[in-house]
């Protein structure tokens, strides 16, 4: 099968600016992007008219949890049937991909098979969903972030608690057998745990060290939560992938960041702050739980720390926590805006990091996320311009095709028709 889509403005997830071209896929890769117009022979393939709009790559979403399905507490994941909740994660799997997001990196699995279940049914064509690395449960200590347990009563949440070097090389291991593709630590605490809260360093050296010890031997990538600058430093010196949230780095933890930037992706994950503190009342997180958590302080921190991520050249990803009552999942694409406003990107830093830095993380460097001859044919048509305006991307609605692997999810003649049908009504 191929395509050629002419009359678009192509913006290819690694220019400042977007200009008109044509770009052919065949099979499930792109192998011509011409400037201008007429440059590449239309004969076998199928043309689509761009009809002037935004040619981009598909949205990479950088802390993904597609089996959180809008729980108001971390507990409530854990009181989900798994039969119910395998069926929830399907459909958030489909939801994100109609959002315009054809790569998702999983930042934790509410349950062990959850992600990889999922993954293999996308995988294997039976479920509409984007490209997908799935992770296990929160790998984490007792009294850590994902520890919902009471001393009188047992309770599960998407931790899976492990204390000491063994039992933290069983948890890799079984998640390991269980198939994921990248392994989830929580090195630090967090505002949503009152025991131990964001500045909390909780997972000890000797327990990551050994972590990403047999993780990387299975050759799975390891993701960390580390908020305080202890837990990032220990992320850091510790060989982690993917270190999210940062965001109480000090001077000295945001130079080894530095000094580690070819090797290290990070990311704010900052949805889920950014709603506690401006959109919290909708759920009933009022101005006095969002102050008693500390959340407009932790706001700032991630601000200031995202600013400098920017400036000392980090390679930052999107992705908010998107999934819980207060974040839905579908709002992902807010993230990129967020970074224009909070920290200070330019839209086309913003957009990079929601498309060609992604791809990198989904281990695909060069050829995902990015509009060029030979990269992997994830598109988006959209009908505005990201570059003015981000929150053209933020729903469905503005994106007239969707393609993954060179395959149209959305076809954006059936867009055309139903327009012209409402028209001549
Ligand atoms: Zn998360």
């Amino acid at each position: 099968m191929a395509y050629l889509i002419v009359n678009a403005q192509v913006w290819d997830g690694e220019n400042d600016e977007r200009y008109p071209a044509e770009v052919l896929i065949e099979h499930n890769r792109i192998t011509a992007v011409a400037r201008g117009q007429g440059q590449i022979r239309r004969d076998g393939a199928e043309v689509i008219d761009g009809g002037g709009m935004t040619l981009m790559p598909g949205m990479v979403e950088g802390h993904c949890h597609l089996s959180f399905v809008g729980p108001a507490r971390n507990q409530d994941l854990g009181e989900i049937p798994p039969e119910e909740h395998l069926l929830r994660t399907c459909r958030n799997a489909s939801l994100i991909l109609n959002h315009g997001f054809t790569s998702c990196y999983s930042a934790a699995s509410a349950k062990l098979r959850l992600d990889v279940v999922v993954r293999q049914e996308i995988e294997d064509g039976h479920l509409a969903g984007p490209r997908y690395r799935a992770a296990g449960p929160e790998i984490t200590v007792t009294g850590g972030l994902g520890d919902e347990r009471k001393q009188h009563m047992n309770a599960e949440s998407f931790g899976m608690i492990a204390d000491g070097p063994d039992e933290i090389r069983r948890a890799v291991r079984l998640c390991c057998r269980e198939g994921v593709d990248n392994v989830k630590i929580n090195i630090s605490g967090d505002e949503f745990v009152s025991y131990a809260r964001a500045e909390v360093t909780s997972m000890t050296e000797v327990e990551v060290a050994t972590a990403v010890e047999v993780a990387h031997e299975w050759n799975k990538r390891v993701a960390a939560h580390a908020r305080a600058a202890a837990s990032v430093k220990r992320a850091v010196r510790n060989h982690v992938d993917c270190i999210y949230h940062c965001d109480f780095a000090d001077e000295e933890a945001l130079d080894m960041l530095e000094a580690a930037k070819d090797r290290v992706i990070v990311g704010p994950a900052f949805g889920l702050v950014h709603n506690a503190v401006f959109e919290g009342e909708a759920v009933g997180m009022t101005r006095e739980v969002v102050e008693s958590m500390h959340l407009p302080r932790k706001l700032e921190a991630t601000c200031r720390t995202y600013e400098q991520m920017r400036k000392r050249g980090m390679k930052v990803v999107i992705g908010g926590d998107y999934g819980f009552k207060i974040t839905p999942m579908g709002q992902n694409a807010r993230d990129i805006g967020h970074f224009v406003k909070f920290f200070g990107y330019s839209p086309a830093e913003a957009l990079r990091c929601a498309t060609s830095v992604g791809g990198e993380l989904m281990g695909h460097k060069g050829e995902l996320g990015v509009i060029k001859t030979g990269a992997l044919a994830d598109m988006l048509l959209v009908d505005g311009n990201p570059l003015v305006d981000q929150s053209v991307l933020v729903g469905p609605d503005r994106l007239a095709m969707i393609m993954k692997d060179g395959k149209l999810h959305r076809d954006p003649r059936g867009r055309r028709a139903e327009r012209e049908r409402i028209a001549a009504e």
